[in-house]
């Protein structure tokens, strides 16, 4: 019989990562057989742990996670436009004659995520994007080309959000304001937290102001990540909080439609997740 084919996900730590969980999930709707496993890699020693699992495991795709994104884009051969864009990559293929191509199905997979699953129409939305890292920078463009009327990028550190806009290049939708002037720019209708605050067990201090009357208020994290967020946003009158559990089911199927050319079901995996 010959072996399954090889699948992983990169991170550090990555132990309890979910995404063996729902590649095995989603290979069970098509009864493929495939090994996933978690490899955890310091930034140090990860290029050569990414080599080995291609070169010398017959790795056929993985994912990325924190915090090798940056370094997952670099040592790709190919780059599609997502990932481009990005300047991060969460998927690295190998392509038929051994080179590694990234992509980035982050944006994406938040767009899906809040327009099916949650019945969200972007269009016509001030948008409030907290944060300009590599999970922000995808989700920028995808929140743009969705057609929010407006988008707002807040970081911390200004010089990234301003990069992040030119790059956009839309002046009149998508501009920058300072972290500082949070309590006086105004309330929006949907605000994306892209912070890793909740991820390093931290909460962010954000005025109520922010939060229009029928604002949508998302996490990017999910589990107790998203709390802190979520509480805030609930308690500032939020029509609807909603974590990131969503966009990681969506992430991982665009991953998983990429390698074995089949669009999985989404919903059994994220409705089995949310049960946990
Ligand atoms: P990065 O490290 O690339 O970016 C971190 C961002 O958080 C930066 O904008 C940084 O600002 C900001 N930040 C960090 N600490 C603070 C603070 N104390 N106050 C304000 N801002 C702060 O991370 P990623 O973009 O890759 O990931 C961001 C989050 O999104 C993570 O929690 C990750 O788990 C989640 N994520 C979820 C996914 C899903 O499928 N649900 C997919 C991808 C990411 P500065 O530039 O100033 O440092």
């Amino acid at each position: 019989m010959s072996r399954p084919s090889q699948f992983a996900v990169f991170g550090h730590p990555i132990a309890h990562s979910l995404s063996p969980r729902i590649h095995q999930a989603f290979a069970q709707q098509f009864g493929i057989a495939l090994t996933y496993r978690t490899i955890d890699a310091a930034p140090s020693a990860f290029a050569d742990a990414v080599r080995h699992f291609f070169n010398e495991e017959d790795g056929r795709g993985a994912n990325v996670t924190l915090p090798h994104k940056l370094s997952a884009f670099a040592l790709a051969d190919e780059h599609t436009q997502a990932a481009t864009r990005a300047g991060t990559a969460n998927v690295l293929t190998r392509l038929p004659d051994g080179r590694l191509a990234a992509h980035n199905t982050d944006g994406a997979a938040l767009v899906r995520d809040l327009t099916d699953r949650h019945g969200l129409d972007l269009r016509g939305h001030d948008a409030l994007l907290l944060g300009a890292g590599g999970a922000a920078r995808a989700v920028a463009w995808s929140l743009f080309e969705a057609g929010v009327q407006t988008l707002t990028i807040v970081n911390r550190s200004p010089e990234a959000a301003d990069q992040l806009a030119d790059a956009i290049g839309e002046p009149a939708r998508v501009h920058t304001r300072y972290w500082d002037d949070l309590g006086n720019i105004g309330s929006f209708d949907l605000i994306v937290n892209a912070t890793s605050v909740g991820t390093l067990g931290q909460a962010l201090s954000l005025p109520f102001s922010l939060v229009g009357s029928r604002a949508v208020c998302y996490d990017l994290g999910y589990g107790t990540s998203a709390f802190a967020f979520l509480a805030w946003a609930r308690a500032a009158g939020a029509l609807h909080a909603y974590d990131g559990l969503g966009m990681l089911v969506e992430q991982a199927a665009d991953a998983f439609e990429l390698w074995h050319g089949k669009r999985p079901d989404t919903e059994p995996v994220y409705q089995s997740l949310r049960a946990l």
